[in-house]
């Protein structure tokens, strides 16, 4: 039996993460990986969806956009092949960065799937390796359609796996992915048709985020319907499928997709034969300080179903290792105001509570919302004048913002300093005495009225 001080299992952001920090502190520590290294973000999550969120931007500004500055341009060939080859060789390249830095750290490395013996003792490939501290970062996975022919559908990891691009497909799903893969193959030129269960999708979003984005999708051509609920899936002799929908509409297409949430990676993870609790549908229950109910065997990222992003996987990982092996013993991460980017066309970009959220939690009367909707400069030459829209909550007398969201170009990359000042406290009148930026679009944000 090998000995270690920290056994972490799951080489994806957050595990990778926590065994760095674990061994920047001198900890003896093994990670174990059933996979390639860097887990769904680097492989099939993150990093590939932003290289194909690029590539479909630049090809909707030369088609949309390049004939308003008097560029007259064509694509004379997008070598969809080539993009898929050149994006996996950055993420092989990306797994040896990984590796590196993991060495610098003096992290071992073992591949194979682990599971617990006992509390303290994992098996890997037949060989048994203990630790006091055990952690569980094993990420999750695509959920799947339950409805006939459901198998039928591809899902993300699908998706990444295409080396063509598909003429037309079917989206099902009304989420991040969802909403993020039909923008991406819509730009590429696909037929996309994008159909949701509900009234509209990213529905725990703002609904002024989900109204623009509909209404751009709509704009831009793509296909979309609301309330419609898949029943069936059928293989056509051609190859294509079928997807029957039960308000009586059939949409046939290269492939359909679905993209309905992800379950945890913990059914084979011998749970049993510890006292981790799950919850009903197989995710890990943990405390504040990322706990389990096993002394001595924590649990941080998407396998506890709380919030599933990449930098909260990495910033609950560090804080672990922080309060382990650096005597730092409240350090935990607070899962409040974490701000996230929806990588659609435009992008969403939001931190806080909604205006729903807002009145229901603190009553109509203490709230106070501040929007701008406008046609940013990028647009001006152009006919077509996409618009970007802003808001901020407001609570109470001091006006201290609890909510702000944005849809339009460019606000991916104004979120983060906004959240900064969000996190630290920040009011209506501390956005009013910064100075605007001129002429870009973050200045919107702090010259409300
Ligand atoms: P993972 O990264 O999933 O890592 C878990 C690892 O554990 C995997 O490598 C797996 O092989 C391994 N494993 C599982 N079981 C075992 C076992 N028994 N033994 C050994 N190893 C095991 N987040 C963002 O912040 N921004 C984005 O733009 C973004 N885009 C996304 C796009 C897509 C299509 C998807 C699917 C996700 C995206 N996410 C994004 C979410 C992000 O990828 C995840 O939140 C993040 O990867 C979670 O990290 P993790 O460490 O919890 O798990
Ligand atoms: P999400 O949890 O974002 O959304 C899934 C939605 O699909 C549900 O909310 C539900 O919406 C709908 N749905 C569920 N089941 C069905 C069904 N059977 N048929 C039709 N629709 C269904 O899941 P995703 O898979 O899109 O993404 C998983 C997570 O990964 C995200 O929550 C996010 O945390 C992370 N991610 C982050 C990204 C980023 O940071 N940019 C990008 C991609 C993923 P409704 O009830 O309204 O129908």
């Amino acid at each position: 039996m090998k000995e270690y001080d920290y056994l972490v299992i799951g080489g994806g952001s957050g595990g990778i993460a926590s065994a760095n920090r674990a061994g920047m502190h001198g900890a003896k520590v093994l990670l174990i990986e059933g996979n390639e290294l860097g887990g769904t973000c680097v492989n099939v999550g993150c990093v590939p969806k932003k290289v194909m969120w690029q590539a479909s931007s630049m090809l909707e500004m030369i088609h949309r956009d390049a004939a308003s500055y008097g560029i007259q341009s064509s694509v004379e060939n997008f070598n969809f092949t080539e993009l898929v080859e050149k994006r996996e060789a950055y993420i092989a390249f990306l797994h040896g960065a990984y590796q590196r830095g993991l060495d610098s750290n003096n992290v071992e490395v073992v591949k194979g799937y682990a599971a617990f013996k006992d509390t303290h003792t994992v098996e890997v490939n037949g060989e048994l390796y203990t630790a006091p501290k055990i952690l569980l970062a094993t990420g999750g996975k695509p959920s799947k359609m339950s409805i006939p022919g459901g198998e039928l559908a591809l899902d993300s990891n699908g998706f990444f796996q295409l080396k063509e691009q598909p003429k037309k497909v079917v989206m099902l799903g009304a989420g991040y992915i969802a909403a993020e893969l039909s923008g991406v193959m819509h730009g590429m030129g696909t037929e996309v048709h994008w159909a949701y269960r509900k009234e509209r999708p990213l529905r725990t979003f703002d609904k002024m985020l989900t109204d623009n984005l509909v209404e751009m999708y709509q704009e831009s051509g793509m296909h979309l319907y609301a309330n419609s609920v898949a029943k069936e899936l059928v293989k056509e002799e051609d190859g294509q499928t079928t997807v029957y929908f039960e308000t009586g509409e059939k949409i046939t297409a290269d492939y359909v997709f679905f993209a309905g949430g992800r379950i945890p990676n913990t059914s084979k993870l011998g749970l049993e034969n510890t006292e981790v609790k799950v919850d009903e549908k197989g995710f890990i229950q943990v405390d504040k300080f990322q706990n389990t109910s096993a002394e001595g065997i924590y649990a941080i990222g998407d396998v506890i179903g709380k919030i599933d992003l990449t930098p909260v996987a990495i910033a609950a990982g560090r804080r672990l290792s922080e309060r382990l092996f650096n005597g730092k013993t409240e350090e935990h991460l607070d899962y409040n105001l974490i701000p996230t980017v929806v990588f659609t066309h435009p992008p969403i970009a939001t931190i806080g509570l909604t205006e729903e959220e807002a009145i229901n939690e603190h009553g109509q009367e203490k709230i106070k919302v501040y929007r701008s909707r406008f046609t940013p400069m990028y647009f001006a030459l152009n006919d077509y004048r996409q618009k970007c829209e802003m808001k901020l909550i407001c609570l109470g007398e001091e006006e201290k913002i609890i909510g702000l969201h944005g849809i339009g170009i460019g606000v991916d990359e104004m979120l983060q300093g906004f959240a900064v000042a969000i996190k630290m406290g920040a009011t209506k009148q501390d956005f009013d005495n910064t100075v605007a930026i001129h002429p870009t679009g973050a200045e919107e944000f702090v010259t409300m009225r």
